[in-house]
């Protein structure tokens, strides 16, 4: 048996996450585990919450929280919608716990034992009246570019520039509003990214033949330009402490690590919180001295986290000179936007995860988000395609060919699996259609397609209408009733194996299908001869109809909704 590492970038705590965050990682990262679970391989996926970072202490402030209360809180609704969605994270943990904390300041200390991090005085925004240094967004002020007024610290939203707190004019506290600022020395820890250059370079040359064009293309331009050493501190209090041979670093005392030094690491972390839940061990799935040599280590994510996990994350773990276990395959995807622009969680634009499952279940985006995953270029969501999607894929081809045969069964058949005949022809052409299908939907999902395998998918719920369409049960039971009762057959056996090629994308419908036919492997992804799997229901083995599996999208709901979440620009 192979084991396969799944990891999707970590969710930011400051509020629910929108479509656009499900589709491109956590979901096909969920479709994929699902997939290698049903293919027998020991799989561990893991996510998490990324914790840290001004954005996380505003929101918490904005609440009128502490940054502890609001991270439990928002932790544990992301944890609750996740599940709702049937992201089947084996471990969903978070950055701020004390496995992460043990890990980053152990990688702090063996990079600066191997010379690759160092001390250096930075000049930073201070604001006297809160006493204390203002970085990233805790300061605002005009963006020396564009001179828009109400510029972040770390980057402006209007020009989309990146600044430097110390650059903005006529700064102020995004705290108190003061205007009493200053510009103070403080010292940081940098990683020395440059001295590691070549080595991430190395690294990339020898591992990512396998990666999509996407991630290949960002890793190569960030080495091009050029790494910089980075600055991995900042003066704030919520974070993972600065220490040096396991006592306060003399002169850190105020400060943390930046958030996004730790984040990846919690990757790891995670997977020790895992392990000291279940009485496991992480060490086999990240070290490998211990065992980490047997696996494939898949990571997802959005484009704009590909420089992290293909240069920063890198940097630490090579730089570290510790045999960590390293990516294998990075699955990176562009965005989903919302009509013409942005989904955006800081202005609520687009539909985000609990809206979503409170208008209709899970399944129906998930199938959604994955048939139209932005792989091969950025997409737009539209209700009217959703709608398409739903009513023409869903409901259409897959829902109709299973509540007819099972509907028809159970009125003709008495609710049970008809015995006798003997298949033919017909029956034969089926299972030679079927055998390609499902190679070709195997092959996709093994190379991560999640478009293709969407509509590998779909081609096969289709190769089913066809063959009912052909074989017409409902003429043959006048005449022949044996060649009724094998055409019911199989296409109630062909229902089955439809749940278990269909789980992983709709694993609530896929159920349903079961529970009703009696299927009882939805969990194994069918590898034998066609005809062996399409007897899997047993003659006599009683039946019933499934409850509607996916109403159709009314037109008059597609116009609320636009309405109600503001869709189409007029
Ligand atoms: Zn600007």
């Amino acid at each position: 048996m192979t084991r396969v590492l799944i990891t999707s970038a970590l969710p930011y705590i400051n509020g629910i996450k929108h479509l656009g965050n499900l589709a491109g990682s956590m979901l096909p990262a969920d479709v994929f585990a699902r997939f290698k679970r049903a293919r027998g391989e020991e799989v561990l996926y893991i996510c998490a919450t990324d914790e840290h970072g001004t954005p996380a202490e505003l929101a918490a402030a904005a609440a009128g929280q502490d940054v502890r209360t609001y991270c439990d809180e928002q932790h544990a609704l992301q944890k609750a919608i996740s599940a709702a969605f049937g992201l089947s994270f084996d471990w969903f943990g978070r950055s701020s716990n004390a496995p992460n904390h043990r890990l980053t300041q152990h990688f702090a200390q063996v990079l600066e034992e191997r010379g690759l991090i160092e001390e250096r005085t930075d000049k930073m925004v201070y604001s006297i009246d809160d006493r204390r240094f203002l970085p990233d967004r805790y300061v605002e002020g005009t963006c020396p570019h564009c001179a828009f007024p109400k510029a972040r610290g770390d980057q402006c939203d209007n020009c989309g520039n990146l600044l430097d707190p110390v650059d903005l004019i006529d700064p102020y506290s995004v705290i108190s509003g003061s205007r009493n600022i200053e510009v103070r020395d403080t010292r940081h820890l940098y990683l020395l990214q440059t001295r590691v250059e070549e080595r991430i370079r190395a690294w990339v040359d020898a591992n990512s033949e396998n990666w999509p064009n996407l991630t290949r293309s960002i890793a190569y331009k960030h080495l091009d330009e050029g790494l910089i050493d980075r600055g991995i501190t900042r003066d704030l209090e919520w974070g993972i402490p600065v220490l040096k041979d396991g006592a306060p670093r003399p002169g850190f005392e105020n400060k943390v690590f930046y958030v996004w030094f730790d984040a990846p690491i919690e990757y790891i972390g995670a997977t020790v919180e895992w392990a000291e839940a279940q009485g496991k061990d992480w060490e086999r799935w990240w070290r490998t001295d211990k065992g980490a040599t047997d696996l494939e280590y898949v990571q997802f994510m959005g484009k704009d986290n590909v420089a992290f996990h293909t240069v920063s994350f890198p940097a630490t773990i090579l730089g570290s000179e510790e045999p960590w276990k390293t990516v294998d395959r990075l699955k990176a995807f562009n965005w989903l936007n919302w009509y013409g622009g942005k989904f955006s969680t800081s202005e609520r634009r687009g539909v985000f995860m609990d809206a979503a499952l409170d208008l209709l279940p899970p399944d129906l985006w998930r199938w959604y988000l994955t048939a139209n995953a932005p792989e091969g270029s950025d997409t737009a969501f539209t209700w009217e395609q959703f709608q398409s999607a739903v009513n023409k894929d869903l409901a259409d081809v897959l829902g109709n060919f299973v509540n007819r045969i099972a509907k028809f069964a159970e009125s003709k058949f008495g609710g049970v699996v008809p015995e006798g005949g003997a298949p033919g022809e017909l029956e034969r052409k089926l299972f030679a259609d079927l055998e390609t299908g499902i190679a070709d939907l195997t092959a996709q999902m093994e190379a991560i397609e999640v478009r293709k395998s969407a509509q590998a998918l779909r081609a096969l719920w289709v190769l089913g209408n066809e063959y009912l369409q052909v074989a017409a049960p409902w003429t043959a039971i006048k005449t022949d009733p044996e060649r009724a009762a094998v055409i019911v057959r199989t296409a109630l056996n062909l229902a089955g194996l439809y749940a278990r090629l269909s789980a992983p994308f709709i694993p609530f419908a896929a159920e349903k299908i079961a529970e009703a036919l009696g299927v009882s492997n939805l969990a194994s992804w069918p590898s034998g001869r066609v005809a062996d799997e399409l007897t899997v229901l047993s003659p006599g083995a009683a039946i019933g109809a499934p409850e509607v599996l996916f109403r159709k999208i009314e037109d008059e709901q597609v116009a609320e909704w636009t309405e109600r979440f503001g869709g189409a620009p007029a």
